[in-house]
């Protein structure tokens, strides 16, 4: 008989607060599934603090759960997304976006009917479309800019993809729900896209679990994956936890944090029990 592999699993949120119950069903998901990882996703320093990375250690540690490999700090590896984004630039799927946040807006606006992805307008492609000499122009003057993936070039290159996600089966790759992301920030160099795609890749992922609402990025990063002939993942899209009206936990409301619960006396154990996902 072929030797059962264990399946490589990470959890990996941003320190942009404390935790709360989802995070911890979501964690939890994880570990249960497999080898488990942890990553702090903190490239971005005006929302990242590192008491909150600390805190993110804290609370795991007292829910039970540990990691046999060391955490990686995703603000320690920039080098690795830098090797990434020049390999993209090489492939010619990249273009520098000089818009603003916005001139964007107005100009989906403009458009009238711009398609709306999950994570808002699609970029309407101002930029894609510049003329190579005003782009050499501006690209001379400015002081950093942002990169976009362009994603029609991109899967021309690629051709079809497909991703397989344990609840929704085999997903045919739409590069254009999202649309061209930025796969480098101006003041940061990379992205979330292109960072967790390269880290799954490094940290050896086989399986990654993350909350349903991050099921369309899976469609830009199956996309970076074969343009970067990095390994392909299986993927776990799980329901999100609900609070008793119905809402999904966030960041921004305090009262479930797993540091308030815990200093009010809640036992990790109840929180397992609070915290048991639908499948
Ligand atoms: N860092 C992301 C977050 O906190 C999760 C990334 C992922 O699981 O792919 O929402």
């Amino acid at each position: 008989m072929a030797p059962v592999t264990q399946a490589i699993t990470r959890f990996a949120p941003s320190p942009t607060g404390r935790l709360h119950l989802g995070h911890a069903a979501s964690a939890w998901f994880a570990a249960e599934r497999g080898r488990f990882l942890l990553r702090i996703e903190d490239i971005d320093p005006s929302r990242c603090r590192p008491e909150w990375t600390q805190g993110i250690l804290e609370d795991l540690a007292w829910l039970g759960l540990s990691w046999p490999e060391p955490v990686r700090l995703q603000s320690a590896h920039l080098e690795d997304y830098r090797a990434a984004l020049r390999c993209l630039e090489d492939m010619e799927v990249l273009y520098p976006c000089f818009c603003t946040r916005r001139e964007i807006e107005e100009e989906v606006r403009r458009a009238g009917a711009a398609p709306h992805g999950a994570e808002g307008p699609v970029y309407p492609g101002t930029c894609r479309a510049m003329d190579p000499a005003e782009r050499a122009d501006r690209l001379a003057v400015c002081q950093g800019t942002s990169w976009r993936l362009d994603s029609a070039q991109a899967t021309r290159l690629v051709g079809p993809l497909t991703w397989r996600d344990a609840r929704k089966g085999l997903v045919p790759v739409r590069a254009d729900l999202l649309g061209d992301v930025v796969v480098a920030r101006k003041e940061i160099g990379t992205s979330y896209h292109l960072a967790v795609t390269v880290d799954d890749a490094l940290q050896g992922v086989t399986l990654v679990t993350r909350g349903e609402d991050l099921f369309d990025s899976t469609h830009v990063h199956r996309l970076l994956q074969a343009l970067l002939k990095l390994p392909e993942p299986a993927y776990h899209h799980h329901r999100l936890l609900l609070d008793e009206t119905g809402k999904r936990f966030a960041k921004r409301d305090q009262s479930c944090t797993l540091q308030s619960l815990r200093e009010a006396g809640v036992t990790p154990r109840e929180i397992r029990e609070r915290t048991r996902l639908p499948e």
